[in-house]
C-alpha cells in the first residue's frame, strides 16, 4: 500500500498530435513544484502520480499543487495491488478513517475500470464492496448507503494499479504556463490588472510586467507594492520579468503641453507605446490590461478605441466585461487584493484632470499629442528601465 497524489488534467485532453507537449511541460511544472519534497512524479495514461510524498506534507502539497495551471483537479490516494481482498482491505481503512476523523453516517463507492482485464467489472465493483463495507461498519458504526447524497464517496480506479480515494480536489484548471507564448501585462498598483495578468497566465501565458512610476509624484512605496504584486502574481505564473518605467518627464510633457481633460488618454497612448517596445525586445507578442468596460472615463469605448490607435501589437483586456466585484472576488482568490488595496498613489492617480473626456476621437487626440515631439523622451524611458526578475 503506497500514498499517491493521483493529478488530472483538464483540457490538455483537447490537444491533438500537440498532447505530448503540453503534457511534458506540465510534467515540468509539477516537478518544480514538488521540488522541496522529493517526490517522484510520472505520467501514465492520460494522468499524473506523485509518489514517495509523506502524507504529513499533503496539505503542503496539494496548496502548491493548486498554483500549477493545468491541473484540474487533485486526490489523496492509496494505491494498491488490484487484488480484490487488498482492495477490501484498503476501502475498510479509509472508510474506518472518514468514521473516526469526520464522523460520516453515509456512503457510496463510484468505480471505474480503465483496466478492462480486470475480471470485475465496475457496476460490480460498486455493489461487492458496497456490501463489504456494509457488513464490516453498519452494525458497529452505523454506517449505510446513501447513492444521492453520500457524505463519503469512496472512489476505486482499475489502472496499472488500484487507486482508492475518498476526495477530489478542484484546481486552477486552465493551460500549463508558457505553453501559450509570452504576453506583456501593464502592471499598475490597483487590483484590476493582477487579476488580467492571472487570467491570461491560466490559460497558458508566461509573463512579462511592465509599470510606469513618475517619482518624485509616486513614492519608493507605490514601487515597492507593485514588486510585492508581482511577487504574488508570481507564485500563479511562474517567473515574471518586470520592468520598471521612469515615466515623469513624459508625464510632465503632457501636462504641460496638452489640453487637460485629454491628459489621461494620451498619457495611456504612451504607456502603450513604450509597453510595445518593451513587449517586442522581451518576445511578448500581446499586451494585457487590467481594462474593464466602462468602468472609469478611459475605459469608455471611444477611450479604449483611441489607446488601441496607439499600437499595432494586439491588446488583450480579459477584463473587459466584468464588474469590480467579480474582479475584487477573484483578487481576494489570488491573494493580490490586500496588497492592491495598500493606499499608494499611482502615475495614473496622480495626475488626473477634473473633467476627463469621455468620448475622445482618434484623430483630435492623435492631433494634442502632436504638439509634442515624445521620441527622445520614449528612448530615453526606455534606455531607462530597470528590469527585475521576480520569481
Ligand atoms: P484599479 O482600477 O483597481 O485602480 P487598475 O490597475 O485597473 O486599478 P486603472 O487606472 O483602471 O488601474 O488603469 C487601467 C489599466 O491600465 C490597468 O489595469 C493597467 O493595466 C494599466 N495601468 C494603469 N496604471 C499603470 C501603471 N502605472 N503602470 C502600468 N500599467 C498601468
Ligand atoms: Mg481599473
Amino acid at each position: 500500500m503506497e500514498n499517491v497524489l493521483l493529478i488530472r488534467y483538464g483540457e490538455i485532453h483537447l490537444k491533438g498530435l500537440n498532447r505530448p507537449y503540453f503534457e511534458r511541460v506540465l510534467l515540468e511544472r509539477i516537478k518544480n513544484a514538488l521540488r522541496a519534497l522529493n517526490a517522484s512524479i510520472k505520467r501514465e495514461q492520460g494522468r499524473i502520480y506523485a509518489f514517495g510524498i509523506d502524507p504529513a506534507n499533503n496539505e503542503y502539497a496539494i496548496g502548491m499543487l493548486k498554483r500549477v495551471f493545468g491541473i484540474h483537479s487533485v486526490s489523496p490516494a492509496l494505491s494498491v495491488s488490484k487484488d480484490w481482498d487488498t482492495i477490501c482491505a484498503c476501502a475498510k481503512k479509509l472508510t474506518l478513517d472518514a468514521i473516526e476523523t469526520h464522523g460520516i453516517k453515509t456512503f457510496k463507492v463510484f468505480a471505474r475500470r480503465a483496466d478492462k482485464c480486470f475480471p470485475i467489472n465496475s457496476t460490480e465493483i460498486c455493489k461487492e464492496l458496497g456490501h463489504v463495507l456494509l457488513t464490516e461498519f453498519g452494525p458497529t458504526h452505523g454506517l449505510s448507503v446513501d447513492i444521492t447524497k453520500p457524505e463519503l464517496a469512496l472512489t476505486i480506479e482499475i489502472r496499472e494499479n488500484a487507486y482508492i480515494y475518498t476526495e477530489e480536489i478542484p484546481c486552477a484548471g486552465g493551460m500549463p504556463t508558457g505553453t501559450a507564448g509570452r504576453g506583456a501585462l501593464l502592471l499598475s498598483g490597483g487590483i484590476d490588472s493582477p487579476v488580467a495578468g492571472y487570467m491570461l497566465a491560466k490559460r497558458g501565458l508566461e509573463l512579462s510586467a511592465i509599470h510606469f512610476y513618475s517619482y518624485p509624484y509616486t513614492s519608493v512605496r507605490a514601487r515597492d507594492k507593485v514588486i510585492e504584486l508581482a511577487r504574488i502574481l508570481s507564485t500563479h505564473a511562474g517567473q515574471i520579468r518586470l520592468h520598471l518605467v521612469p515615466f515623469t518627464d513624459i508625464q510632465l510633457a503632457i501636462y504641460d503641453n496638452c489640453p487637460p481633460k485629454e491628459t489621461t488618454v494620451i498619457m495611456r497612448r504612451l504607456m502603450m507605446k513604450i509597453a510595445e517596445r518593451i513587449a517586442i525586445n522581451d518576445k511578448a507578442k500581446v499586451l494585457i490590461t487590467g481594462e474593464a468596460l466602462a468602468q472609469v472615463a478611459s475605459q469608455t469605448l471611444e477611450s479604449l478605441c483611441v489607446t488601441n490607435d496607439a499600437v499595432q501589437i494586439p491588446v488583450f483586456r480579459p477584463l473587459i466585461g466584468f464588474d469590480k466585484e467579480e474582479i475584487t472576488k477573484i483578487a481576494r482568490k489570488i491573494d493580490t487584493f490586500e496588497t492592491s488595496i495598500l493606499p499608494y498613489e499611482d502615475c495614473c492617480t496622480v495626475f488626473v484632470p477634473q473633467h476627463p473626456v469621455t468620448r475622445p476621437s482618434v484623430s483630435d487626440i492623435r492631433q494634442s499629442e502632436s504638439r509634442v515631439d515624445f521620441t527622445d523622451m520614449i528612448e530615453k524611458a526606455i534606455n531607462d528601465t530597470e528590469l527585475i526578475i521576480v520569481s
